[in-house]
């Protein structure tokens, strides 16, 4: 085979250097392991969206989907109030991150973001050779402090607010966005994807703030991770905008019509969402009671930084060889802790006797 390096010549400089998005891991077909490391809903989603999927499994997938994914959008506006030309949908929300960077963000202009954020952010930078600003988000003990916390004072273009925020899991009550609506001059992009097990949304304040854009995921509270669904609502001028740079048939039929079937079952989504948030509360009692810090989350995870003597990365390695995948982050700010995905309650006890073990190891 004649060497590649002449057409590597050709990639752009930026992706050359660039290392990528690296995501949680996936584990292969056949690798058993409790997956607790991506965030992902540990029940399935509602029997409507199956069912759905498998009367959509015929043969009109031959054709092209809805290009503005129509019936979703007008499900998801009726869902949340709003107008259908005020929701943009995408193949998940990086998709619509990708996409508000594309309307928003040009070469050498600036994005803003909270350093823990989604790490996403300064990759799509990276891609579009704009340039990135941070500002340290304090850790909090209570979820009443967040209001406290000062609006940090960046200049950009845009403000990626992850809230509530991954890997910190905690969320910025609605007066605290509305302060940044009023400092920060620039858009505003409240990235919700764990909205769904927050208390508060921004979603009220859109009316009055034509620099808001909200963007939401189907990924966590409604189980469709795998389908690929994510939305956006702002302004509808904002959205007209936004459509003209998103791939002309960005959402498949079948991510489409189980993204509405999720939608249109409220009532099983609310029961799926209360089961992990009661599993929450209790796996960050049990964590705090063996002496671990466990912020207040208010997602469908936890960060967790280990009692005095037992490292963080000890105890990933300990809980990876027993079956157990979370999230560390091996350097950086949040090197000292765990994100842990809640899972069943069967899986976190199972994943408490687990980390006992480890500590027990470890002494
Ligand atoms: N925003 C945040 C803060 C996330 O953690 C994630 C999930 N990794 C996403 C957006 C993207 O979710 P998805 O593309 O699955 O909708």
């Amino acid at each position: 085979m004649k060497s590649v390096d002449k057409a590597l010549g050709f990639v752009r400089r930026v992706v050359r250097g660039m290392d990528g998005y690296v995501p949680g891991i996936q584990p292969g077909p056949g690798e058993k392991l409790v997956k607790l490391n991506t965030n992902e809903n540990p029940y399935p989603p509602s029997p409507r969206v199956l069912e759905a999927l498998h009367a959509a499994a015929e043969s009109a997938v031959r054709l092209y989907p809805s290009p503005e994914a129509t019936p979703l959008r007008e499900r998801a506006a009726a869902l949340y109030g709003l107008k259908p030309s005020q929701v943009i949908c995408g193949n998940g929300s990086d998709e619509i991150l990708a996409i508000l960077m594309r309307t928003f963000v040009g070469e050498g202009e600036t994005i803003a973001f909270f350093q823990p954020s989604y790490s996403l952010y300064p990759v799509l930078a990276e891609i579009g050779r704009a340039r990135t600003t941070s500002a340290p988000l304090p850790r909090v003990s209570r979820s009443s402090e967040m209001g406290d916390i000062p609006v940090p004072s960046l200049k950009a273009k845009i403000f990626l607010l992850t809230t509530p925020n991954s890997p910190y899991g905690v969320a910025f009550p609605t007066g605290w966005v509305e302060r940044l609506l009023d400092r920060f001059k620039g858009i505003v992009v409240a990235d919700e994807a764990y909205v769904d097990f927050a208390a508060e949304s921004s979603l009220p304040l859109l009316a009055s703030h034509p620099r808001l854009v909200i963007a939401r995921t189907l990924s966590k509270a409604y189980s469709l991770a795998g389908m690929r669904a994510g939305l956006a609502f702002a302004h509808d001028e904002l959205i007209r905008e936004m459509m003209k740079v998103k791939d002309s048939y960005n959402m498949s039929r079948l991510a489409q019509v189980a993204a509405c079937a999720a939608l249109e079952d409220q009532e099983y989504f609310r029961t799926s969402r209360d089961r992990i948030i009661a599993t929450r509360e209790r796996f960050s009692r049990t964590l705090g009671a063996q002496g671990f810090t466990v912020l207040p989350s208010q997602a469908n995870f936890i960060f967790a930084v280990p009692p005095l003597g037992l490292a963080a990365g000890i105890l990933y390695e300990g809980l990876h060889s027993r079956g157990f995948l979370v999230r560390h982050w091996k350097a950086g700010i949040v090197s000292d802790g765990l994100r842990i995905s809640i899972g069943t309650d069967g899986e976190m006890d199972a994943l408490m006797r687990a980390i006992e073990e480890v500590r027990r190891g470890n002494q």
